[in-house]
């Protein structure tokens, strides 16, 4: 068989063993990538302890040097190289227990050798295994400055990325992005000798400081980073500025009918936000506003009252929500409040039959439908909006990057933007918001509409189960509602499924007079509705459920829910179950069923949920203990944003680094440029999403 000439080149070029491409797999492709590739500890190098003073030092790492005085293969109790290493002071043994036959030559007798690594007692007195050491000439020189030891990777080598580095010092640019008064005026230190001091600090550093990331050198890496974040968002913001989008003219015809029609009154912080967002969308450029409310606190009507506005003004509004069900209320709703004010509304879904699908298709395309709710496939669908003024987006933090991508894409073929409202019910703190959500206004319904009764949580354990489905009896008896959650089993959904079946024939059993029903995420859309609708209507007194419910569902007289197995469950997810009860008058009691022994975090978890129902309170509590990343989770936050500053931690940073920013744009565009260049190069794109 001929030999493919091609096939051998092909071979050739796919071989990954360029060190460029070892280093671009840890992310390290410019010398600003590792510069920034700081260590995680440093080894100190830079003294020698004479061999008698180690000797004392079980247990800790020294560095020796000695000549060898004695190098010998042992076979018991196996097979090893012992070297005895000797100085002025004393002897110390070097054992190897795997080992090439060159380490024989390397370390013969004569040798000078120096070595690092932990002391132990042996029976021959201290003595090292498998030290690091190199053979060295008299008097050879010792490092003036610790040794870092990086995060490394397959086939990268501390002494590669040593060397990496080292080169990358010796290229880079090092002027100082800030200028010299901004800097001191921040006391900030240089960024150079920061840099420097980061990898190759002196010996008398203080190391504590370091690892911990408060030394001056980590906050100028901080301040830098989060600087460069905060000149990102700002431009982004600007640039949205220079779009154009549908300027939605304030209280027209349909909106002023809408809320005269209203079945009660809006509360103050409703009306605020609302005032907030008309204004927002009254203008010729795209609103990006993120609606912030805590469970039950009314943002639906908010929105509809915004896509009010819209089709007043000849527009097209959508709305959107992650889960079919929650979708449904709010197509339910809406049609509710608006057609009968004469509004066309479409409903489309991936669910829908393909007949259905082309007709609700039609309906946009054509213009007739002027609200249009659904799932995602109202942007996944090759649906195409003749003229969207305002996308709403329930729950938006649920949706994926990918998801909030295409959205923003929507309608950007044509010369408008449709405005955006985000909804979310799980409370981003402050920093958070401010940062990773990238160029957002903020609003916020912190108020809950009146004549709520307070929720009363209580944990109990499950061997009380008994206790728990009694007192389910008593109350549904008395004509209250009661939704029972389903433990969530992450490992298996079939699992989950077959854990929901069960409670729910346990419970049909233990409450013969009572109606129990089921709900799951495997049942057919039709089939959910059917269940939905029945415990909306009171005819279902006992509502069965995985998780499926955890957003949205609104049943005002469903006052009591048990959760079972409350201890696998986040915080926000507890937080948003929790919040299907307490929405009508009746006094609402939740139950977190628990199995023990819990740990730690599981009871400090269950113990927040009694103390408060406060959505921010339990958000922040939540920040504490699982940090921002894992906050927003890693689809949400996409690319680790931040890799130095800490925003909880470091949150007078975050300000001080906001404040700068703005001053930067307004006073001087070279800092910005330079700084902006050296920081995220061609990364801003993922901060636009
Ligand atoms: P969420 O903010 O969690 O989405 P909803 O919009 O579902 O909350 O509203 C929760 C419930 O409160 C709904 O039944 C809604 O009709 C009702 N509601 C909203 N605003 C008010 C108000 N100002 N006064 C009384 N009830 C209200
Ligand atoms: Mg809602």
């Amino acid at each position: 068989m001929p030999k493919s000439p091609s096939k051998t080149i092909a071979k050739k070029a796919s071989k990954p063993n360029r060190l460029e491409d070892k280093l671009a797999r840890l992310g390290l492709r410019s010398d600003m990538d590792l510069l920034l590739h700081l260590p995680m500890r440093y080894e100190d190098e830079t003294e020698i302890m004479p061999m008698r003073d180690a000797g004392f030092m079980a247990g800790n790492t020294a560095q020796v040097e000695g000549v060898v005085t004695s190098c010998d293969i042992q076979y018991r109790p196996r097979r090893q190289l012992v070297v005895t290493l000797s100085d002025d002071s004393s002897q110390l043994i070097l054992r190897f227990l795997n080992f090439y036959g060159s380490q024989t030559k390397q370390l013969a007798e004569g040798a000078r050798v120096r070595a690092r690594g932990e002391v132990r007692h042996g029976f021959f007195g201290p003595e090292m295994v498998h030290p690091a050491y190199k053979v060295v000439e008299e008097g050879a020189a010792l490092p003036e400055a610790l040794t870092p030891v990086y995060p490394a990777g397959e086939g990268v080598s501390q002494t590669v990325l040593r060397k990496a580095i080292a080169d990358a010092m010796k290229r880079m640019d090092w002027h100082d992005t800030l200028p010299d008064s901004l800097r001191s005026g921040l006391g900030l230190m240089r960024f150079e000798p920061a840099i420097r001091l980061l990898h190759n600090p002196p010996p008398d550093v203080d190391e504590h400081a370091l690892i911990e990331r408060t030394h001056p050198a980590w906050t100028r890496m901080k301040f830098d980073e989060l600087l460069a974040q905060q000149l990102s968002l700002k431009r982004a913001q600007a640039a949205r500025r220079l779009k154009g989008a549908a300027a939605l003219s304030i209280r027209g015809t349909l909106f002023q009918a809408f809320l005269a029609t209203l079945p009660f009154k809006l509360t103050g912080a409703q009306e605020r936000v609302l005032k907030e967002i008309q204004h927002d969308i009254s203008e010729s450029y795209p609103m990006q506003r993120l609606l912030q409310g805590d469970v039950g606190s009314g943002k639906t009507i908010v929105a509809a009252l915004a896509a009010a506005q819209a089709i007043d003004s000849g527009y097209q509004a959508a709305l959107m929500a992650p889960t079919e069900i929650l979708a449904e209320q709010h197509f339910r709703k809406i049609t509710q409040w608006l057609e009968p004010l004469g509004v066309k509304v479409a409903w489309l879904t991936g669910s829908l039959k393909k007949k259905e699908k082309t007709e609700a298709q039609a309906m946009i395309e054509s213009g007739e439908a002027q609200l249009v709710v659904g799932t995602h496939a109202v942007i996944q669908e090759a649906v195409q909006f003749p003229k969207l003024g305002l996308v709403i987006v329930d729950e938006q933090h649920r949706f994926g990057v990918g998801q909030r991508l295409a959205l923003r894409n929507k309608g950007m073929e044509g010369k408008i933007v449709p405005h955006q409202l985000m909804m979310s019910a799980t409370p981003i703190p402050r920093t958070l918001a401010m940062t990773y959500y990238a160029d957002l206004e903020v609003s916020v319904i912190d108020e809950l509409p009146p004549g709520r009764t307070p929720i009363v949580t209580r944990v109990i354990d499950q061997n009380r189960r008994d206790e728990v489905i009694d007192r389910i009896h008593v109350a549904a008896r008395e004509g209250r509602q009661v939704y029972w959650v389903c433990p969530l089993i992450e490992e298996s959904e079939a699992l989950q499924l077959q854990t929901a079946t069960e409670t729910h024939q346990t419970l049909v059993e233990a409450l013969p007079d009572l109606r129990v029903g089921l709900v799951h995420g495997r049942l057919k859309p039709a089939e959910k509705q059917l269940v939905m609708d029945a415990f909306s209507r009171g005819e279902v007194h006992v509502l069965v459920a995985t998780t499926v419910i955890e957003v949205g569902v609104d049943v005002p007289n469903a006052s009591l829910m048990v959760i079972e197995h409350a201890e696998r469950f986040g915080l926000s997810q507890l937080h948003q179950l929790r919040g299907r009860i307490g929405r009508g008058s009746a006094a609402s009691v939740c139950l977190l069923m628990y199995q023990g022994p819990l740990g730690i975090v599981a009871k400090e978890r269950l113990a927040i949920m009694r103390e408060t129902t406060d959505g921010f309170e339990i958000a922040r509590r939540d920040l504490q203990i699982r940090g921002p990343g894992d906050f927003l989770g890693a689809r949400q936050s996409g690319e680790a944003l931040l890799r130095f500053a800490d925003l909880e931690g470091d949150q007078p940073l975050v300000e001080q680094a906001r404040d700068v920013a703005q001053r930067l744009l307004q006073e001087d565009l070279a800092t910005v440029e330079a700084h902006l260049a050296r920081w995220l190069g061609g990364r801003e794109d993922y901060l636009k999403v």
